[in-house]
This record gives structure tokens, sequence and C-alpha cells, in this order.
């Protein structure tokens, strides 16, 4: 975490200087600083960066002084940090996200959950911000009887990293201008998040070019164009298989398993979930456009100890045997359900109000700066020092000790405000040459 403090800084300083029209000139890594602040502290509007970062904290200066390594005498108001991002832009702010992946992908520090020595990478789409009225020209527009409802959706591409942590490595907004006229509302839906798909990777391969990436997607990406666009940028993926998406290769896949009674692993998971896992290597299949594909196909069965049965397939491009199902179903498939739980819910409903419209006209750069605060957040909470610390009060995680999410928000805010971080403080969040270690146990 400290480790992160002077690069970020240094790559704060790369982002060109907007002019400043107000009387009191903020130094710019001290603002970044004042707007992740907004989001570590998990304050959940930018209303309430003028009252919890008052002048009745009396170490909040000099503290995100400290942080920033700036010399500001003065606190800014909410809409300073605004105007300073209007001027910039959100693209600056996502290049110090996309720099600080690559930092910890250099150092390793996400290795441990390589599946294959590829980097699972989950893609999903959710909605981002609501509005009543329209308030720009690229709403996706939604009725609901006599109302209409003004939507921007985004795409991501979150790296799953060790000890449950999910990043985000690449973003896609998604409005109007994806949307093909005259179609369906599910197959615009479809259609829309495809597109962005190629956007989206399109961006990650810019960023990350050598970066070997397995995705993990839901049934919505298990087609023609789904497949081509793993393809073109030489992705690797798992994507869950419904019958219903792909009617003619589900009944194949049935009919193949039958003849393959051999492609079959049992086990039962360390918390008592029986799992029996059937597979077909080299299904074939030819799309509308007439391309040719072959994959492997799996099938889990799934029975809890209560007897409740659920029944979970997926295609993929890795090579599946008895050696291998296990990993590709659990850590490329069923991982794509953490993305809802650890990636976008948690960023909207613990205070991080991913949903929120920080702002109305830069309201990228906020959703870039939340991304980068979540990321430090969980650097924070999952790393080995706060368990360290957790461990030596009888607890076993962070979480734990605290008592919630929330809890160290609070927590951290009230140091912020009143306890003056010294050197070695800062200094402790990792004594000597860092390493940053997850807890995986
Ligand atoms: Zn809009």
């Amino acid at each position: 975490m400290r480790h992160f403090f002077p690069e970020l800084n240094a790559w704060i300083d790369q982002i060109d200087d907007p002019r400043f029209a107000p009387m009191v000139v903020y130094h710019k890594r001290f603002l970044v600083w004042w707007g992740l602040g907004l989001f570590f502290c998990r304050l959940g509007s930018r209303r309430q960066l003028d009252f919890q970062f008052a002048a009745d904290g009396p170490q909040v200066v000099g503290n995100f002084n400290r942080l920033a390594d700036t010399a500001q005498q003065s606190r800014p108001v909410n809409q300073t940090l605004e105007y300073f991002l209007r001027k910039v832009g959100s693209a600056p702010i996502a290049g110090l996200r996309q720099q600080m992946v690559r930092r910890l992908i250099r150092m390793k520090a996400l290795d441990e959950a390589r599946l294959h020595g590829r980097f699972v990478v989950l893609v999903d789409g959710t909605g981002y911000l609501v509005f009543g009225h329209r308030h720009c020209a690229h709403c996706l527009t939604q009725r609901h009887g006599e109302t209409t409802l003004y939507m921007h959706q985004v795409l991501e591409a979150k790296l799953l990293g060790p000890a449950d942590t999910v990043i985000s490595i690449a973003t896609e907004f998604i409005d109007n201008r994806d949307v093909p006229v005259a179609t369906g509302q599910e197959r615009a839906k479809q259609d829309c998040e495809l597109k962005a798909l190629r956007r989206l990777l399109g961006g990650l391969r810019k960023d990350f070019p050598q970066l070997p990436v397995c995705l993990s997607g839901d049934g919505l990406y298990a087609c023609g164009e789904g497949f081509q666009v793993a393809k073109d940028y030489r992705c690797d993926f798992v994507y869950v298989f419904q019958p219903g998406r792909l009617p003619a290769l589900w009944q194949d896949f049935q009919a193949l398993l039958r003849l393959c009674p051999d492609q079959r692993w049992e086990r039962v998971t360390p918390d008592g979930v029986r799992q029996v896992y059937r597979w077909v290597n080299g299904l074939r299949y030819t799309d509308s456009a007439g391309r040719q594909w072959a994959f492997e196909a799996i099938a889990c069965t799934e029975t809890k100890k209560d007897g409740t049965e659920s029944e979970w397939s997926w295609l993929t491009s890795l090579k599946v045997s008895h050696a291998t199902v296990v990993g590709v179903a659990m850590q490329g498939g069923r991982q794509r359900w953490r993305e809802e739980n650890e990636g976008f819910n948690a960023q909207k409903n613990s205070g991080l109000n991913l949903e929120h419209a920080y702002s109305h006209t830069c309201w990228a750069a906020y959703y870039f700066l939340l991304q980068i605060a979540h990321l430090l957040l969980q650097l924070v909470e999952k790393g080995s020092l706060l368990r360290r610390l957790a461990e030596a009060q009888g607890k076993r995680t962070a979480v734990q000790w605290f008592g919630s999410l929330k809890n160290m928000a609070q927590r951290l805010l009230e140091s912020l405000r009143y306890v003056a971080w010294t050197e070695e403080t800062l200094a402790q969040f990792g004594a000597g040459p860092i390493q940053i270690r997850f807890d995986t146990s």
C-alpha cells in the first residue's frame, strides 16, 4: 500500500495541468487524493466532502499533504474537485488505474490466482446511472408505463486476484450509440453488450498487449461473435453454456456426453457439496455467419448437504481433462459470479455508491476514482498487514476485526480527521521493501 504512494503521485504528475481560474490553486496530486478520499472513506456523495473533510477535522489537510506530498494550506470545496476533473477529463484517471494494475501484475501480486497461466478476466455489464430526465444526448431510454428512465450502463473487465480480490482492468460505457434501431429489447441488450465487448477488449489489448487472458462471461457471450471477439483479441474463454441460447449445440452436447461416460470426475468440496463433472472435448459448432468452431464443454451437477441440486455448464477454449476440469469450472466458470458479489455489488452497496451520479458532466472521472479507491481498499482489507493485526486480536480477517467494511471506513475517516499520520504511520503499511501479500488461507 505504502509502496503505491510515491508511484501513484508520480503518475498523477503526468496528468496535464489544467488551467485554474480559482484564486487558490490546488496541486493536482492533492486534488486526486482528495477525490480518492471521497471513495476510500465511503462518503457516498460529493457534498459530503465539504462536511467530512471540513475544518473540524484538524488533521485532514495535513494528512492529504502527506499522501500527496504537497504543502496545501487550505482545503478545497467539492466544486474545486469537480472543476479539476472537468478540465482533465476521465482518460488520465483511467490511466492511473491502468498503471496501478500494471504494477500489481509486474510485482506478481496476482499470480496466485492464474488459471493455466492466464489471468481470469470477468466480463459483465451493469446498470450504472439512472435519471428521471434526459441528462445528455446519449442516455439509453427505458419506458416504464407513463415514465421514461434515462440510463447509462457500463461493461467491465475485472481481473480476478487472490483472496477474492476483483480488480477493474478495463471499462466501456454503454449508451444509445450502441443500440441498433428496431430490435427487441433483449436482443438489443445483447447486441449492445457484444459491441461493447469488442471495444472493451480493444482497450484492454492496447493497455496490456501481452497479458495472457481467459475471459469469464455469462451465456450471452456464447455465440459466434463472442467466440470471434475472444479470438481476435487473443483471449481464451470460459462462457456459461445455456441450453436456450444454443439449442442445437446443447442437444449435440447431451448426446456426446452419453457416448463418453469415462469423462467424469466426482469430488466433495471442503464444505460438503458433492460435485459431478462431465465433459466433451472438441464439440463442433458452425455459427450463423458460417464460421466453424471447436471447443470443450463441461457440465457440473452439484448436490448440497440438504439435497438441493443445481446444474452448471460452460463452453471453453481451455483444454479439459480429468486433471483440469475442476480448475477450469471453478476458477474460470463459477468465479464469474464473484463479479456480482465482490465487484459490482460491493461497489453499489458498501458506501462506494456506484449508482450515485457524483457529477452530471464528468461522471466517468468519478467512476475511475471509485475503481482506484476500491483497489486500494481491497489491498488494505485483504493484504497481509491488517490480517496479521487482526490475528493478533484473535480474529481471522480484517473485516471480522472491525465488524464491517463500513466500520473500517469510519475508522479510517476518524483517523484521517484526528490523527496526524507521521512518516512512521505511513511506513507501517509495509515496513521495509514492500510486498503485497493477500490472505488466501
Ligand atoms: Zn445521459
